[in-house]
């Protein structure tokens, strides 16, 4: 087995055997840029060392042909005493995993090569080299605290009264060296090891165990990279950017990643080493100083830069390093961006000719979309950012600071916006998250309580803020204390915390799907092309859940096609609630239909609306869905109203019929009793009353020259006798209403319990669509009551991996995906050309869109705002 591979040897297509690094170290090497010699140990060489818990067979032998024929090369040997070659070991998976896994440079340096070293660059280089390598090989080898070392550099530089750590000169990092091993030996129970050979061997194996490392696991698991994949390990022969004003090392991006915009971007730093940059020991200079430094680096760097953009045909981003004016390539990538950046860049790239539009929407994301869309502060007053942490659930939140939910609660219902702060969210501060504009803590990521509840409820959150020592009613950061009633605004996009109340401007992008367009501006002209064309290449089609006329309208601006979920029950509230209280309490025909006599106009009138702003368009309407209990006052509100009544000898005989009527109507589990299909069945006259108004607002709107087109759903269908029932009574209302009218109205239901998937095939004899209902499909597939698991124990379920993102956000596919299928399948066999959609929350989830597309669903149904990232994931999902 061939476990190393030299530079020449790879390409940028092979990622998974050599990791992004190596194979773009190796891409730069042979398109012949200036990358110093080196070679690649493969992924595969870390699976079988961490599978058998030793290096494979054969590979040792392999890397010291790869070793010496590198000496060969470049001439020197590696820690030789009189002219040393030194190297760095670098890991690089195929995904990148900034921060999580390890690099060693200088490898090769001991007490004899130290001086070889002095020769050729200098005491002070040298030591400087020399007290890196103990530090980095220390900290990530042999697991000594990093910080034992950096204060030890502390207190060197406090000695000499200083800051700068160039200061310091020779004598000085020598002494360090001496401090340096000392904590090596302390805390490792044996010396520096002096011996080159043993510190490379060293250096690869802790990369390779790198991989296991708790916070690499954990971060794989948050971002769903795949736990198996293994991490390459790169041998490079160092270059040094700490040879004195000459030399320095910087990053580089061929465009802004922010905004997209073309240009030079980046940071240097001179007389420096890789990590000093990230590390932010001294400030760097914004790239473009390159040029009044060292002009022939910076031309020859800028035209790099332009070579390999042309070759990615994206956006790269660099590592490089100038060695007294030489320069050298050390790393890139195709860089990460914003979501704003994304969508320009995409569009530019197409204007340039480097990409067509089908791969312009290939590289942009509905979840991006998603972020563009919500509103966003406007940093224009350079507002005190106090802290940045994860952003853990999109959205622009402004209020006073409060420290417990109970005091969340009393504020918001004096009319303030708050931001609840805490350490950790638990179960109990639900009512203070509800209250709050946004959530903040200082512990977990992007799986803790405070996160999952957060993006469930739609609420801004900012996670995981460390530095903040949160106290009982304030909390300081930095110095800064921010107490009880101080205002707060957090962004859940970027995690960052600004002191003070920053204003919240809408996004240009709602703007634009509002119909009020500046296409001056550079973002929303790209979202409109790029829109454009997903439009053209998408063979879903997008409805939107809607409710009113109003929803209705504004989904059809954001470019829905129709509506896929009209939930009757919003009918049934306000100022109707006595007719539904009648009609629940009545015991007898006639009263009964007094009610629904009454309801009838209304809940057309409603019809009415809708089918005019959908004018031309299918809408499809549930028949009434939730417990009627739903609609009365809570058992304790009516119990309480009694006994007040009764004690002060007022006339409570309505209240106690309510109360009777609530206790018996009072279920266990009322997400299993007594509602959808069932209510029809069970309450005479009621979805024929709605069926009738469906009907009648059809026939009024086509009589004014209008098109509706009604699909009526039957919801919570199990068994298709059921829907047979619903079915023969309404075709009667509906041949009684339409007559000679051509309105045509189809009957179909909703696919949402376990058994009516398992049974579509007998069911879709009955139907003339189906309508997966993936809230509750998933509610009752996974048998998880909505309403309570995601703030009980989605966390813990999180945490363990038991699923990467909770199935009511994006569609489990094993599980209820296979229903879906199973119901797709059976449904279309019985009944070719049965119409098949989704409603639910699933219908704008990116992820979910593509299983639908898979599936061959004929459209998605999402709410209004969701409209526009669905036509753009049923577009790039058809490319
Ligand atoms: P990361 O993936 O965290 O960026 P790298 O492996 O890229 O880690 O290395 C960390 C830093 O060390 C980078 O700034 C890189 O440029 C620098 N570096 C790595 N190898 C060499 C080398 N052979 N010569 C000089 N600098 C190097
Ligand atoms: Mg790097
Ligand atoms: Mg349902």
């Amino acid at each position: 087995m061939k476990y190393v591979f030299a530079f020449e040897e790879g390409n940028k297509d092979l990622k998974d055997l050599l990791g992004g690094k190596g194979a773009n170290l190796a891409e730069m090497t042979n398109l012949g840029l200036p990358v110093p010699p080196g070679f690649t140990i493969t992924t595969e060489a870390c699976r079988a060392y961490l599978h058998d818990k030793r290096l494979p067979d054969g590979l040792t032998g392999q890397i010291e042909a790869r070793l010496t024929a590198l000496e060969e090369r470049i001439g020197r040997r590696l820690g030789d005493a009189a002219d040393p070659l030194l190297v760095s070991v670098r890991s690089g998976a195929k995904f990148s995993m900034p921060g999580m896994m390890e690099t060693v440079l200088n490898v090769g340096l001991n007490d004899e090569s130290v001086n070889g070293l002095a020769a050729q660059g200098g005491e002070r280089f040298a030591w400087d080299s020399y007290r890196r390598l103990i530090a980095m090989f220390g900290a990530t080898v042999c697991e000594v605290p990093a910080e034992d070392f950096s204060h030890a550099l502390d207190e060197a530089k406090r000695h000499k009264g200083t800051r700068n750590d160039l200061d310091l000169d020779a004598d000085d990092l020598r002494a360090l060296v001496g401090t340096y091993k000392k904590i090596f030996a302390k805390h490792v129970g044996r010396d520096f090891p002096q011996e080159p050979r043993e510190q490379l061997d060293l250096a690869i194996r802790a990369v390779f165990d790198s991989w296991n490392a708790d916070r690499a696991v954990l971060y794989r698991r948050q971002e769903r990279i795949p736990a198996d994949l293994g991490t390459a390990v790169n041998v490079v022969a160092m270059v040094f950017g700490n040879l004195g004003p000459d030399s320095g090392t910087g990053v580089a991006f061929t465009r802004d990643p922010g905004t997209g915009a073309p240009g030079v971007y980046g940071d240097y730093l001179a007389n420096a080493q890789g990590e000093d940059v990230v590390a932010g020991i001294r400030n760097t200079v914004p790239l473009q100083e390159l040029e009044r430094l060292d002009k022939t680096s910076y031309d020859e760097l800028l035209r790099i830069m332009t070579l390999l953009e042309e070759h990615y045909r994206d956006l790269c981003d660099i590592e490089f390093t100038i060695e007294r004016g030489k320069l050298w390539m050390l790393q890139t990538r195709v860089g990460k961006r914003t979501a704003a950046a994304a969508f320009t860049i995409a569009a530019q790239l197409v204007d340039e000719g480097v990409i067509d539009l089908d791969e312009a929407i290939r590289r942009v994301t509905g979840a991006q979309l998603g972020q563009l869309m919500f509103p966003r502060f406007d940093l224009s007053g350079a507002p005190e950012v106090l802290t940045s942490a994860v952003g853990a659930s999109p959205g622009a939140a402004v209020g006073r600071a409060v420290f417990t939910a109970e005091h969340a609660i009393e504020l918001a219902g004096q009319g303030e916006a708050v931001i609840l702060v805490r350490r950790e969210t638990n179960p109990d501060d639900l009512g203070g998250m509800i209250a709050a504009q946004g959530i903040l803590t200082s512990r977990g990521g992007k799986t803790s309580h405070a996160a999952v509840v957060a993006r469930g409820m739609g609420k801004t959150c900012v996670c995981g803020a460390d530095d903040l020592e949160v106290g009982r009613n304030e909390f300081t950061v930095h110095g800064t204390r921010v107490a009880e009633g101080d205002l707060l605004s957090i962004d859940g996009t970027t995690g960052r915390v600004y002191l003070g109340e920053v204003p919240v401007e809408p996004s240009s992008v709602v703007r634009y799907f509002e119909g009020d367009a500046d296409l001056q501006d550079p973002l929303v002209a790209a979202v409109d092309r790029l829109m454009r064309h997903a439009d053209t290449r998408r063979r879903l089609r997008i409805r939107s859940n809607a409710d009113t006329g109003e929803d209705a309208a504004r989904a059809r601006r954001f470019g829905a096609e129709g509506i896929g979920l009209c939930r009757t029950e919003h009918m049934f509230l306000g100022d109707r609630r006595e007719l539904v209280e009648t009609l629940i309490l009545a015991d007898r025909q006639p009263e009964r239909s007094a009610a629904l006599d009454a309801l009838l106009p209304l809940q057309r009138a409603d019809f009415v609306e809708l089918f005019h702003e959908m004018d031309g368009l299918p809408v499809t309407v549930r028949l009434i869905d939730p417990p009627l209990h739903e609609f009365l006052p809570s058992l304790t509100d009516l119990a309480v109203r009694v006994a007040v009544a009764g004690e002060r000898g007022e006339d409570a005989r309505h209240d106690e019929r309510l109360l009777t009527a609530v206790s018996r109507m009072h279920e266990q589990n009322p997400m299993l009793g007594l509602r959808g299909v069932r209510l029809g069945l069970v309450i005479p006259g009621l979805f024929a009353m709605q069926v009738r108004a469906i009907a009648e607002a059809a026939v009024e709107v086509a009589r004014a020259g209008g098109t509706a087109r009604p699909e009526i759903m039957v919801p919570l269908v199990g068994a298709v006798q059921e829907l047979e029932t619903v079915r023969a009574e309404a075709e009667k209302i509906l041949a009684e209403v339409i007559g000679d009218s051509g309105v045509e109205v189809l009957i179909g239901t909703m696919i949402e319990v376990p058994r009516a998937a398992l049974t579509a095939g007998q069911i879709a004899e009955a139907a003339e669509f189906f309508s997966f209902g993936t809230n509750d499909l998933t509610q009752m597939g996974w048998g998880f009551s909505r309403d309570d698991v995601e703030g009980a124990f989605f966390w813990r379920y999180l945490e363990l991996g038991i699923f990467g993102i909770s199935p009511f956000e994006s569609l489990d596919r094993d599980g209820v995906g296979r229903l879906v299928r199973i119901a797709s399948e059976e449904g279309r066999a019985a009944r070719p050309g049965l119409k098949l959609g989704v409603c639910g929350e699933h219908g704008g989830d990116p992820d979910s869109v593509h299983f639908f597309h898979e599936v061959g669903l004929d459209y998605v149904s999402c709410s209004p705002f969701r409209v526009p990232i669905a036509r753009l994931e049923a577009g790039r999902a058809a490319v």
